[in-house]
């Protein structure tokens, strides 16, 4: 009887350059004269749960068929299997065993850190060793991984400065590994796919523009990589402009899903150019994004509760308001308050939004109208094809004032001032709310403060446009109130 193949799980590592996992299956397999089954497992609750998104999924779903098309041209496949994992790999285990004796077999994955994934893997591995299965989990998805980087005093970082400082000693600067250029032969027979195309047909349209979101799968993101290490260089100057499309790298989607080494991309970008009379360089700021990435994800990773809860409990005792109304017209880019609305339009149309534009928005939701920011969390779960649960839970956070590094709960973002000054021109929101496109600045960040010019373009608010929907000043006052009553140090 030949040996079990040697098993390998792609998840949110959908690449072959710069793979830890997938060179040592390789290699195990070879040094073993064992055959390979790459398989990638479509979880239910990832495809139509209520964190799902159809931008994602479809974004998924092209990327995992464009693996399955550069694995064919190593002389290997992709096996689709149909989750959830506790029970697809069970089930492979004991057809492989049909064929394979009863040797150890060996399954190569790449860690993931999130609270479902870690819930996952820790019951496909309480199932799978009384199989005689033998999980190896490798680096892959994080620059430095959460358990790698602990304060002096041994306990998790909660400021992110002092965690960059370390974070950059800790990089593995040497040159990626190259994609492998033939890979073991499938097992035979080749267990068949059981995805449940149905369910992902439904799930996959996505409801963003197709033209607006980015291009699936390796190639395009390691093209898309490439040219964006031309503007690199800029990104100090131009990554807070609003308008600019090519401030920042838009990788953020390739990243989440691994179609781009994150360690590979900082590699390349080492040793970073030295700060120049206090002056941060493109590079230096651009890599200490995906620092902000890893770091977001060992905040999750080290404190589970604030993926429901916030990351200072002090903060879950804030009473938030329920006012539908104002959530339903932030949703929809109603607010009356143009930048909030054309941050809130870029998101449904492109199932993106720029970083300023994420800041914003999140403040206007938490601190103009005090709605709780997991409802802001969910729905930007629910449009970004970048959307990442640590990523998002964190920048969330950030703005509601109850995470890690966040800014006190006084200083309340202006959104009119923010639009001054990440959109001097207007030309964001002239792009994503046309109807104020005749206005120039300073009437179209304001357009209630500007009468005169609003009649001499036509336009009549609460007609043409909303008019806004709270009051700056009097929801400031209200969202200081509310923070101040929920944060009072307990008497007694
Ligand atoms: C409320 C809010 C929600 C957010 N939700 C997400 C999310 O779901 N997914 C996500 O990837 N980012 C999220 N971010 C962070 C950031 O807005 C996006 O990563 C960025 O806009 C993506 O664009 P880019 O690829 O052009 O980024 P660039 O500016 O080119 O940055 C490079 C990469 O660094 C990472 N990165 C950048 N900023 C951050 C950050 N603050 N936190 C963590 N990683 C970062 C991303 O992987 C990004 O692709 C959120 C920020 C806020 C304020």
């Amino acid at each position: 009887m030949s040996h079990p193949p040697v098993i390998l799980w792609f998840r949110r590592d959908l690449r072959l350059s710069d793979h830890p996992a997938l060179v040592a299956a390789a290699a195990f397999a070879k040094e073993r004269g064992a055959s390979l089954l790459p398989i990638f497992i479509w979880e239910p609750g990832l495809i139509a749960g209520p964190r799902s998104s159809a931008n994602r999924t479809w974004f998924l779903r092209e990327s995992v068929t464009e693996l399955a098309g550069s694995l064919r041209e190593l002389g290997s496949s992709l096996v689709e299997l149909q989750g959830p994992a506790a029970t697809a790999l069970p089930r492979l285990i004991s057809e492989l065993r049909a064929t394979a004796g009863s040797d150890e077999i060996a399954l190569f994955l790449t860690r993931d850190h999130t609270p479902f994934a870690r819930k996952r893997d820790r019951a496909v591995a309480d199932l799978l060793a009384p199989l005689g299965v033998q999980m190896h989990a490798k680096r892959g998805l994080v620059v430095v991984e959460p358990e790698e980087l602990l304060t002096g005093g041994g306990t998790p970082y909660g400021v992110y400065t002092p965690y960059f400082r370390r974070w950059l000693e800790r990089v593995d600067a040497s040159a990626p590994l190259p994609a492998p250029k033939k890979l073991p032969p499938l097992p035979t027979p080749t267990p068949k796919s059981t995805v449940d195309q149905t369910l992902l047909d439904a799930h996959a349209v996505p409801t963003a523009q197709i033209n607006e979101l980015p291009k699936p799968g390796e190639r395009a993101a390691r093209a898309h990589a490439d040219a964006w290490r031309r503007l690199v260089s800029e990104y100090a100057s131009r990554r807070n402009t609003l308008a600019d499309t090519a401030g920042t790298s838009h990788l953020s989607a390739a990243l989440h899903i691994g179609l781009l080494s994150p360690r590979e991309l900082v590699a390349r970008e080492l040793p970073l150019p030295p700060v120049q009379e206090g002056e941060r360089s493109g590079e230096r700021l651009w890599v200490s994004q995906i620092a902000w990435r890893d770091f977001y994800t060992q905040v999750l990773w080290h404190a589970p509760h604030a993926a429901h809860g916030a990351w200072r409990p002090s903060y879950d005792a804030i009473k938030w308001s329920d006012d539908q109304r104002l959530l339903e017209a932030w949703k929809n880019g109603a607010t009356g308050y143009p930048i909030v609305d054309a941050g809130m339009r870029q998101l449904v149309a492109t199932g993106f939004m720029h970083n300023r534009a994420r800041m914003i928005t999140a403040s206007f939701l938490t601190k103009d109208l005090l709605i709780d920011w997991r409802e802001g969390e969910a729905h930007f779960l629910r449009h970004l094809v970048d959307g990442d649960i640590a990523a998002n839970n964190g920048g969330w956070q950030w703005c509601a004032g109850s995470g890690t590094d966040a800014q006190p709960y006084f200083r309340i973002f202006n959104p009119v001032t923010q639009a001054g000054n990440f959109d001097p021109d207007g030309e964001y929101v002239r792009r994503w709310v046309p109807e104020l496109a005749a206005l120039h600045t300073p009437a179209i960040h304001a357009p209630w403060a500007h009468p005169k010019a609003l009649s001499e373009v036509g336009i009549t608010l609460g007609v043409d446009y909303p008019e806004p929907i709270v009051d700056h000043a009097e929801a400031r006052q209200r969202t200081l109130a509310a923070y101040s009553v929920a944060l009072k140090p307990e008497r007694g």
